[in-house]
């Protein structure tokens, strides 16, 4: 074999070097591409996408007479899933986030934008994270329209685009004194969860399968929000606790609650955990996903009816008070604390 001289190894190693010092950007970038073709690139049924993946900007057409109902929320590693968490769970605890926001406005979702760092392209994280994230949008028919791709500490932002009726949305600021206050699903669940993999709660495994799936797959409420749309005066999605996320409706709305304890709801799970740890968890526990809500007393029979359209229970807690802050039904006050990041 004939080797090239060192004078020809210098010159071909001097015209190729420029070449050399970009390569490394330009696998990457090659490798980025493919890796959102790969797992983020999806067919969808959406007639609204003129242009979606794959250019600078994503093309939408919103429809006429609504109004955009935009959220974003982020989940970083160690502080909202824990690093080992099944990334299927982890695909649709993002997605299902943001759409929890959009329940609590009465909208409906459309877009998402995905903006993912990842320590590294791991073929067998990214095929479950992408499979739990498209099951998710699939069945509330959410295109992903975009995103963005970067190397570094595992974390997770996602952007949802829904619509609202114009003037239709439901806010935090519609309560007023003598209303009802109510609660879906079975709040204090996901902390319970939550509590089990920290190893504070020893559960049984029935329990803990329970607890540990509502924390990991949360449902979104978006049917029971989008019909309270006209009938709640204001709602909320749980994130941070049940008497922080009602605060956050009482301070906009300028009113405070009375909330019955023993009314909170309650199965057969619940039932299982004794008192004090279920308050807890039912009262200042995150994670839940469950929308709170207000409703004028005159309307509130409608509300049985809607639960069982949603196939959601729905449970009355509690009223609204012109008393500030949040007490019990014999007048002393909860401290309305929950979940804080700072
Ligand atoms: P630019 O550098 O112009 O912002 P990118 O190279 O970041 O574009 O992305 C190329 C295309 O892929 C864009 O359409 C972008 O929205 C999309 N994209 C990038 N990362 C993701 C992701 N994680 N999920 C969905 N789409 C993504
Ligand atoms: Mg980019």
């Amino acid at each position: 074999m004939n080797f090239p001289s060192g004078r020809t190894i210098f010159v071909v190693l001097e015209f190729h070097l420029p070449f050399l010092r970009v390569l490394p950007s330009i696998l990457v970038m090659a490798r980025e591409f493919s890796l959102i073709d790969r797992y983020f690139c999806r067919p969808h049924a959406r007639k609204d996408v003129l242009l979606g993946i794959g250019d600078d900007a994503a093309l939408l057409t919103p429809p006429p007479g609504q109004q955009l109902a935009i959220t974003t929320d982020t989940l970083v590693s160690g502080i909202h899933f824990f690093a080992d968490v099944n990334p299927y769970d982890l695909g649709h605890k993002a997605l299902a986030v943001n759409l929890s926001d959009l329940a609590a406005m009465g909208a409906t979702p459309a877009w998402a934008l995905l903006s993912l760092t990842l320590p590294d392209a791991d073929d067998i994280w990214l095929t479950a994270f992408s499979a739990g994230l498209f099951a998710l949008a699939e069945a509330y028919e959410v295109a992903l329209v975009g995103g963005d791709t970067t190397r570094g500490p595992l974390s997770i932002t996602l952007q949802l685009i829904g619509f609202v009726p114009t003037n239709g949305a439901i806010t935090r600021r519609g309560a007023q004194v003598g209303e009802r206050v109510y609660v879906s699903g079975m709040p204090g669940e996901a902390a319970l969860g939550l509590a089990y993999l920290q190893g504070k709660l020893p559960l049984a495994p029935r329990c803990r399968d329970h607890f540990v799936n509502r924390l990991q797959r949360p449902t979104p409420r978006l049917a029971l929000g989008q019909q309270l749309r006209g009938l709640a005066t204001a709602a909320i999605d749980i994130s941070d606790g049940l008497l922080q996320d009602l605060q956050h409706v009482l301070d906009k709305s300028g009113v405070g609650a009375r909330i019955d304890l023993n009314a909170l709801p309650q199965n057969e799970f619940l039932d299982e955990i004794p008192l004090e740890h279920r308050r807890t968890a039912q009262l200042y526990g995150g994670d839940d996903y469950e929308l709170c809500f207000t409703v004028s007393r005159d309307k509130s029979e409608k509300i049985l009816d809607l639960s069982m359209a949603c196939g959601v229970l729905v449970t009355e807690i509690g009223t609204i008070e012109a008393a500030l802050g949040i007490c019990d039904l014999d007048g002393v006050p909860l401290a309305a604390q929950g979940y804080q990041h700072f």
